[in-house]
């Protein structure tokens, strides 16, 4: 073929790719317009999974009547003016290009009424260009209705998966922005049903419940105030005790815009280092404000994505921000946590969650108790031991049950790393060098942390073919497995987690002094508690399970129905 440029429709629609990939992407367009002309109530109607039908009605601004077609020619736009205005953006939309695009891919029509304007206006877009246009009247705000998406273009209707799934895409992003704008009253109709509804009452926590569940919202954490310079972090994570396999409950809005961040993931994963169990993934929702002009938001075109001008300030800004929330506020989980938390879920206490009314107390009630809880716990007073297992104790508010096994490895795991980070690692030489195999993975593991190893006390030395020998090991691991130690270090994969907080868990994890099922004397017990007393971290062991339960005075009055 010759070239030659391409006909006017085909551009338009080529161009409309990048903007509007699936039937997600015309929603997430159309509410933050919405969001834009500040909307304080928005409803969203989906039939066909979007190919049929996207309807959008806001109560915003609305666009006044001899602008109405202009919007939907290509760079038309009421947000910027010129290329400085591209350096600070405050608003959502600003490259003017989502109303064309979708008019080159779908049947368009909008009806809006702008304040001042004694009625409103229709205009319905069909292959691009206006065919109809009148005066309709309308309260202030906007409606657009989005038909037969893709219709034209079978090349991406193609690609569409089913209607749940690409109904699941659009509840996603009615849901985010929901979380983003608790002032914002959203309510999402999917197939004819109420799927979502928000009150736009303006507080996170209305919209979290409405999102994921009471459940999850009754152990959701508020961050307390902080501005870390320029940068400031506001909204609410999880107690590790709600953590979930997948990655999907991490919210970010920078800016009050819905991103995708990989860098924020890593810095909120960092945050809850230690916290959770393996393969466990935190919720968080985070607002993160910054001065617009330290983002760059035009980076991509669905805007999904951002640059920071200060990457590093961010990342630290948000990970103490979320670290700090953790241990001023993780609370010893309580017998009704537990049961709903970490055992059997058959055995799970039963609440009543029926009205929405309790729904809400329950909420608010969670967060009363987790408060005040700090991190440190009181003076206890071992009583006994629990079928080997469990010191039982007793402090100023109730009974404690405490996992022996666990609390051992926070107890060594904290040693450990403070030794470590003074540089007074304790040692143990061995009695003559042990000569340790290792396969051609773990070597190239052995020699990018070599210099981690020897730092907590290993002694390594090349030994013939990958052979080394091992002439001393930590202190902690010396009546242990460290040979166990050795091999779970190296069988990990070498990728950027912080190898000194793994090589303390694994020390802590086969230390082996204190197991399960080991009975105690009433000295090593004293012992134990004494030193967990000590921990920063005295409520869960280094991977994230709990040390410890706790039985407070009013439940025991309130079981033996006391009052
Ligand atoms: P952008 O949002 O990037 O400016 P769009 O193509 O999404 O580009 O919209 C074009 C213009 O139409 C906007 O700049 C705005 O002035 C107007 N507009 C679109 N949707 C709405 C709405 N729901 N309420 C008020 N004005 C709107
Ligand atoms: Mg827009």
């Amino acid at each position: 073929m010759p070239i030659r440029i391409l006909d006017k429709k085909l551009i338009s629609q080529i161009a409309a790719g990048e903007v509007v990939e699936r039937p997600a992407s015309v929603v997430k367009e159309l509410v933050e317009n919405a969001l834009d002309a500040g909307a304080g109530q928005i409803a969203v109607e989906v039939r066909g999974g979007g190919t049929s039908l996207i309807r959008i009605m806001d109560n915003g601004n609305g666009i006044a009547s001899d602008e109405v077609a202009l919007a939907f020619e290509r760079y038309a736009t009421s947000k910027i003016g010129s290329v400085a205005d591209l350096g600070s953006i405050a608003t959502l939309g600003f490259r003017g290009e989502a109303l064309p695009s979708i008019a080159a891919v779908a049947q368009i029509d909008i009806l809006t009424s702008a304040a001042g304007e004694a009625t409103g206006t229709y205009i319905s877009v069909q292959e691009g260009k206006v065919s109809v246009r009148k005066s309709q009247a309308r309260p202030r705000g906007t409606t657009i209705t989005v038909r037969d998406l893709f219709r034209s273009v079978p090349a991406r209707r193609k690609f569409l998966k089913s209607v749940s799934t690409e109904n699941g895409h659009i509840a996603n992003v009615v849901s985010q922005y929901a979380l983003a704008y608790p002032g914002v009253s959203f309510a999402l109709f999917l197939e004819g049903r109420k799927t979502l509804g928000t009150a736009g009452k303006g507080r996170l926590i209305d919209g979290i419940v409405e999102v994921y569940g009471v459940e999850i919202a009754r152990h959701m954490l508020e961050i307390p105030e902080n501005d870390e310079a320029q940068v400031k972090v506001t909204g609410m994570i999880g107690s590790p005790s709600v953590s979930r396999s997948g990655r999907n409950y991490l919210s970010f809005f920078i800016n009050r815009r819905w991103v995708n961040s990989r860098l924020l993931a890593w810095a909120v994963q960092e945050a809850y280092h230690g916290l959770l169990p393996q393969r466990k993934h935190p919720v968080a929702v985070l607002a993160i404000s910054l001065p617009p002009s330290e983002v760059d938001v035009n980076i991509h075109p669905t805007k999904s994505e951002v640059k920071f001008q200060y990457e590093r300030q961010v990342f630290t800004a948000v990970q103490k921000a979320v670290r700090q929330t953790l241990i001023a506020q993780t609370p010893v989980p309580r017998i009704e946590e537990v049961a709903v938390g970490y055992s059997n879920p058959s055995q799970q206490v039963e609440i009543d969650w029926s009205s929405a009314a309790v729904n809400r107390g329950a909420v608010g009630q969670a967060f009363e108790v987790a408060r005040p809880l700090t991190v440190a716990l009181p003076v206890l007073r071992v009583l006994g031991q629990l079928m080997s297992s469990y010191v039982v104790a007793e402090g100023p508010d109730g009974l404690y049950l405490i996992d022996q096994h666990a609390a051992h490895e926070r107890v060594v795991f904290e040693q450990v790393r403070e030794q470590r980070s003074k540089g007074e690692i304790e040692v143990q030489g061995l009695l003559e060098p042990v000569p340790f195999e290792i396969t051609p993975l773990q070597e190239t593991i052995l020699k990018s942390h070599h210099q981690e190893l020897v730092d907590f006390g290993f002694s390594l030395e090349p030994f013939g073919d990958r052979t080394y020998l091992v002439r001393s090991v930590p202190q902690a691991l010396s009546g242990g497995d460290w040979t166990g130690a050795l091999r779970e270090l190296l069988d990990s994969d070498g990728g950027a987690d912080d190898w000194a907080e793994k090589i303390a868990i694994s020390v802590a994890c086969h230390s082996g002094a204190v197991r399960a099922g080991q009975s105690l004397s009433d000295e090593e017990m004293r012992a134990l508690v004494r030193q967990l007393e000590k921990t920063v971290m005295p409520h869960t062991c280094p991977h994230g399970r709990p040390t410890l339960i706790h039985l407070s005075s009013s439940q025991l009055r309130r079981e033996f129905g006391r009052g």
